[in-house]
């Protein structure tokens, strides 16, 4: 599964064809929304700057490399990322909210072939977010039984080791992976990332 939510997230209206073209979602553990693929940001901003309440209020599109797939990410509260951006997946590029033509905080996320609508792409059996009601793991970060690993890496840094594997390497979510793996306090010392390196070098880094 490859969702916009690092952990647990709820489905709260499904994919159907001409009725929504996309998932509902809403984070539980977080309202971070990242990126679920790697590519180019196309555009971020408003749907209607003169008209908050109008479809996806404010929010992303991103291109996937070598493809013609356009990612949207809508009703966000926050954006940051920009225009030309290129970003990776697991990147955090917004935050949830209420923007746009919605009654309560979630993420509308949905594919359309060149960005195009209409064009909508089965998102759920795209991305393995199932296509029911209900409460999910993102489980993309289990698919390697809930480790990370980096045993090619032979330099010393945590941020370009992570980076290397195309996971978010910024101090916020260093920080989850520490206390995930039973490191507290993190404030990113040499002791501490050297454990975390260690860590993801044996395959042992708990996602
Ligand atoms: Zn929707």
């Amino acid at each position: 599964m490859n969702s916009p939510y690092y952990m647990k997230f709820r489905v709260t209206q499904t994919y159907k064809k001409g009725v929504h073209d996309g998932l509902d979602l809403v984070g539980i553990d977080s309202k971070d929304i990242h990126s679920t693929i790697r590519g180019t940001v196309i555009f971020t901003g408003w749907e209607n700057i003169n008209n908050p309440k109008q479809g996806f209020g404010k929010f992303i599109k991103i291109k996937k490399d070598n493809s013609d797939d356009v990612y949207y990410f809508g009703h966000l509260s926050e954006i940051y990322v920009k225009e030309g951006d290129r970003v990776y997946i697991t990147q955090v590029i917004g935050k949830e909210g209420t923007t746009g033509n919605s009654t309560g905080s979630h993420c509308h996320y949905c594919i359309r072939k060149d960005g195009i609508r209409g064009n909508d792409l089965n998102v759920s059996a795209i991305s393995g977010i199932p296509n029911r009601l209900g409460v999910y793991d993102d489980g993309y970060r289990e698919s390697n039984n809930g480790y990370l690993e980096n045993s090619s890496y032979k330099g010393n840094s945590i941020v370009d080791a992570l980076k290397q594997i195309g996971v978010d390497s910024s101090f916020e979510h260093r920080k989850k992976i520490a206390e995930r793996n039973n490191i507290y306090n993190y404030t990113g010392t040499a002791t501490q990332n050297t454990k975390l390196l260690n860590l993801l070098k044996q395959g042992k880094l708990k996602k």
